[in-house]
């Protein structure tokens, strides 16, 4: 998506590139939103916009409200300001940062992907028809006897985000979805996301603290810090100059 005649605010707080958030095929949009926990704010007058086959990061610093922000955007926490809207019937997948997966649950991988699609786990055949190809290609199709408490991290990973995309998302909310994935897996994971981006069309809106895997992935990138700092490309935002810059001059108020 190409910016809004390259704006930049030009104010000293910020350098934000615009979208035009009339171009059609727009998933999701916020305008002048905000919200929080108790008396605090986490982050505030956030504009922003996902479109339909693109991979949007979030990024900033440890406690900048990311993660706030997707729970917001999933839905789970209410905004205090502003609005989220979102495309008529848009089917929206949210992957947490922590799941609260109880280790021990003596559930398999087939029975617990079968419980997220919300099939009878009789009726669900996950060695034959279309879902095994998508498995297969998260490497998940040989875990699916395995205990989950019996795991890799990064196995459980993949595992998580196949029960995301399990109900056929046009939009995936994933918050640090590469967290504990080994180099090899990154590299299948970013193939994978592409993929989702190229082939089945879905908007990506992902909150990484990895620049190098944003850099390479993204169309487009918003750096928060309790408010959106910086928006744009990746090449434009994560010019080493600019970062450091956002960094020092919005250092974390904690
Ligand atoms: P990180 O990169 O460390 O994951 P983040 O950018 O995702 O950080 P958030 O987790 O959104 O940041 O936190 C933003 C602010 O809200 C922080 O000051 C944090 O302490 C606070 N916060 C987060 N979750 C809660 C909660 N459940 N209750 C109260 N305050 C919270």
């Amino acid at each position: 998506m190409e910016p809004e005649e390259g704006e930049e605010t030009g104010s000293e707080r910020a350098t934000v590139t615009m979208r035009r958030s009339s171009d059609p095929g727009w998933l999701l949009q916020t305008r002048g939103l905000a919200a929080g926990y108790g008396d605090e704010a986490a982050f505030e007058d956030v504009s922003l916009e996902v479109f339909g086959r693109e991979i949007v990061s979030l990024i900033g610093p440890n406690g900048a409200g990311k993660t706030t922000l997707l729970r917001c955007l999933a839905g789970i926490l209410p905004p205090r300001e502003g609005s989220v809207e979102k495309a008529p019937g848009l089917r929206v997948s949210y992957l947490p940062q922590k799941l609260a997966l109880d280790r021990l649950l003596p559930v398999t991988v087939a029975e617990f992907l079968s419980l997220r699609l919300g099939h009878s786990l009789f009726r669900c055949d996950w060695k034959g028809g279309e879902q095994a190809e998508s498995l297969e290609e998260l490497g998940v199709l040989n875990l699916l006897d395995r205990r989950l408490g019996e795991l890799s991290g990064g196995e459980l990973q993949r595992v998580l985000v196949a029960s995301a995309l399990a109900k056929r998302p046009q939009l995936l909310l994933l918050d640090e979805p590469a967290t504990g994935v080994d180099l090899l897996g990154a590299a299948a994971f970013d193939a994978l996301l592409h993929r989702l981006r190229d082939r089945d069309g879905l908007g990506i809106l992902l909150v990484s603290h990895d620049l190098h895997l944003v850099h390479h992935i993204s169309d487009w990138i918003y750096f928060l810090n309790r408010r959106i700092l910086a928006s744009g490309p990746p090449k434009e935002v994560l010019r080493e100059e600019r970062l450091a810059a956002a960094y020092q001059r919005f250092p974390h108020p904690g």
